[in-house]
């Protein structure tokens, strides 16, 4: 996993959060960043399920994996 930027804690949170969704089958979506409460969205790329997150705010969550 690679933290792009954003305090660590937080992005694990949001990984979480993204990859339960991803679990539930959904491929994409959003969800109130927990470091922000702004909109993050994610998505899964097709293939290899790798997540993708970025929160709206700049400079706060942003992840891959
Ligand atoms: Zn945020």
């Amino acid at each position: 996993m690679t933290i792009l930027k954003g305090k660590i804690l937080t992005c694990l949170a949001a990984f979480a959060i993204a990859q339960e969704a991803q679990k539930a089958g959904a491929s994409s979506g959003s969800f109130p960043c927990p470091g922000c409460s702004q909109p993050l969205a994610w998505s899964a790329a097709p293939g290899n399920g790798h997540l993708w997150g970025q929160c709206k705010t700049e400079n706060c969550v942003r992840f891959m994996q």
